[in-house]
């Protein structure tokens, strides 16, 4: 069975009674070769344990099956999942499934289970953050952000994520500071991680195409944060508000964001450090976000004053 034709898709999908629903961003990959980047991007190794974000009918869980991977595939579709357990009954020791909306999956827990159950020389006691994992999957487009950052922020001890996005999305999390694509998720995804644009994807590798083009996206883990920082929670809570009124002036953007600093207090903070109280959020860099935050810090806004 080719799960990468159109005509196959469609004939499973009537098959089991189901309609690629939009409001779940089903739109199924049609297109072998753009599975074949998605591989290679993820550079399988037998044995290695992936979690797959919404398998849809499988076709990507077959082949990292194939290549020797264990998976632990998270899809929200009832329907999908009676087709995924037919598709996959070969596999079955192989994958797991889990019906569950990806977004409020603990994933340290999950793998624990999986990992305890699979291999006896990793006891489930250990945890998860010292088991190595990859993220791999066609996310569905309305989850993408929220996804990737609760991810990031959640800690997990992943080693890459291969993720197919929208494009705009992809730009957005390597652009440059000063650019349009700069953001929040942008300082987030290269705190935590190296990020790449792995491969351009036309709307027309999906059945049904959606209105967008995409791409694959690589985010290596890094060791260590990019940016080393007094408080995390300052500099992202700076970050944040920066970017949420993207076109003020920073004393401006920034103003109360933490209680007790109010636009006139930002001004000498951010002169003092000596940067330009009239630049604009978008135009920081993550090392001078990072420059902001410790001055914060030291001055010693302790963790129970930020909220
Ligand atoms: N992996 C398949 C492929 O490449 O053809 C399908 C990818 S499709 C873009 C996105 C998949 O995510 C669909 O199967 C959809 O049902 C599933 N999905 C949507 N929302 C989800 C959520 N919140 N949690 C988990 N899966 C979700």
């Amino acid at each position: 069975m080719e799960l990468t034709r159109i005509g196959e898709v469609r004939r499973l999908l009537a098959a089991y009674g189901l309609r690629p629903r939009k409001s779940r961003g089903q739109n199924f990959l049609v297109a072998a070769g753009v599975l074949d980047k998605i591989l290679e991007a993820a550079e399988i190794r037998a044995g290695d344990l992936v979690v797959e974000i919404g398998p849809g009918l499988g076709a990507l869980t077959r082949r990292l099956v194939e290549d020797g991977a264990r998976v632990v595939a998270v899809e929200l579709d009832a329907g999908l999942l009676l087709v995924l357990r037919d598709v996959l009954s070969d596999y079955a020791d192989r994958v797991r499934l889990i019906q569950a909306d990806a977004l409020e999956v603990d994933y340290d827990a999950l793998l624990k289970t999986v990992v305890g159950r699979q291999s006896p020389e990793v006891g489930p006691a250990e945890g998860m953050r010292d088991v190595p994992f990859k993220v791999v999957a066609n996310l569905p487009y309305y989850i993408t952000s929220p996804f990737i950052a609760g991810f990031l922020e959640a800690g997990y001890g992943f080693e890459r994520m291969v993720l197919m996005v929208q494009r705009e999305t992809a730009e957005r999390m390597v652009a440059e500071p000063g650019t349009k694509a700069y953001g929040a998720l942008t300082v987030l995804v290269c705190y935590h991680t190296r990020a790449e644009v792995f491969w351009r994807v036309s709307r027309h590798c999906f059945y049904p195409p959606p209105a967008v083009d995409s791409a694959i996206i690589r985010l290596f883990k890094r060791e260590q944060p990019a940016v080393s920082v007094l408080r995390p929670d300052l500099y992202f809570r700076i970050v944040r508000a920066a970017f949420g009124q993207r076109r003020k002036m920073l004393p401006n953007a920034l103003d109360h964001c933490i209680p007790g600093l109010d636009r006139k207090a930002w001004t000498r903070l951010i002169r003092d450090v000596g940067l330009d109280p009239q630049a604009r959020g978008e135009t920081l860099t993550p090392e001078e976000f990072g420059i902001i935050a410790d001055a914060c810090a030291q001055m010693g806004f302790d963790p129970p004053a930020v909220v």
